[in-house]
């Protein structure tokens, strides 16, 4: 579903991700691990072309993220390409950026609305539906600053789902909430998994990354500096950054 191959991005002079190689095979939860600085969310942004790569190949669904090939040249996606590919992708960040100005059912119905022309009785319909399923059936009238750090996190889970997304992104959804409220949204993330969908996740919560994740990869210094199965790579790191980074989150 999504494959790098030589990734690198830099900002100016600073030489961000050197070389990622990695993939992500359809209805895999494949976790991102490393310190702050790793690159993991320049990655992520990468991935969704809100940034553009300097070097390498990045693939999404078997599309180029951003560009066409023909021969060996590579050509620039139109920006309305751009957009559909994007489409495809839901994003969930660690600040939830919800529309302050609209209910919970509103953010929901938001996009399809407006980025697909869907009717508001089809769109509102699917975001009742989809409130329920992250737990939120009653609340779907309420206002983001009606709702707890982790019901908000959970209508931006519905948001990006409304977009029937193939891929989803999480970038540490979780870490700016309160821990009691940490639970819920791991729980509507372990069920999107098993429903089957192909999540890419940034986070610490190394629990959720065993207990759930298909693949851990840890990242040091803009390279992959270790991966596998979430098992072996916390319960038995084979490299010294490994080691001390785990010793510090686990
Ligand atoms: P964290 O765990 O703190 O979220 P991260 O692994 O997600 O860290 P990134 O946000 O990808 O790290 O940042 C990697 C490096 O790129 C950092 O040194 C950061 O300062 C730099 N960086 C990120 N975005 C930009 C930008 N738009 N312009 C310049 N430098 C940037
Ligand atoms: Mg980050």
């Amino acid at each position: 579903m999504v494959k790098a191959e030589g990734v690198h991005k830099s900002y100016g002079a600073a030489h961000i991700l050197k070389g990622i190689d990695l993939e992500v095979a359809p209805r895999e939860v494949f976790c991102l691990v490393g310190p702050s600085g790793s690159g993991k969310s320049t990655f992520l942004r990468c991935i969704n072309h809100l940034e553009q790569i300097n070097a390498g190949r990045l693939y999404v669904d078997g599309d180029l993220v951003g560009y066409r090939q023909k021969g060996d040249k590579l050509y620039e996606l139109k920006d309305s390409e751009v957009a559909a590919q994007r489409r495809d992708i839901g994003m969930v960040f660690q600040r939830f950026n919800l529309f302050p100005h609209m209910t919970a059912i509103e953010n929901v119905m938001e996009a399809p609305v407006m980025v697909k022309g869907e009717s508001k009785a089809v769109a509102r319909e699917r975001a009742i539906r989809l409130l329920d399923r992250v737990g939120l059936g009653e609340k779907g009238g309420n206002y983001p600053s009606q709702l707890s750090g982790g019901q908000q996190q959970r209508v931006a889970i519905a948001r990006a789902l409304a977009m029937e997304p193939k891929l989803m992104l999480f970038d540490e959804p979780t870490s700016a909430l309160d821990p009691e409220l940490v639970g819920d949204v791991l729980d509507v993330m372990r069920d999107l998994a098993e429903s089957g969908m192909t999540m890419i996740v940034v986070t610490h919560e190394m629990g959720f990354a065993r207990e759930v994740g298909d693949n851990l990869v840890f990242m040091d210094g803009g390279v992959v500096v270790e991966s596998g199965h979430p098992r072996d790579v916390l319960g038995n790191p084979q490299h010294d950054r490994t080691k001390a980074f785990l010793s510090k989150v686990l």
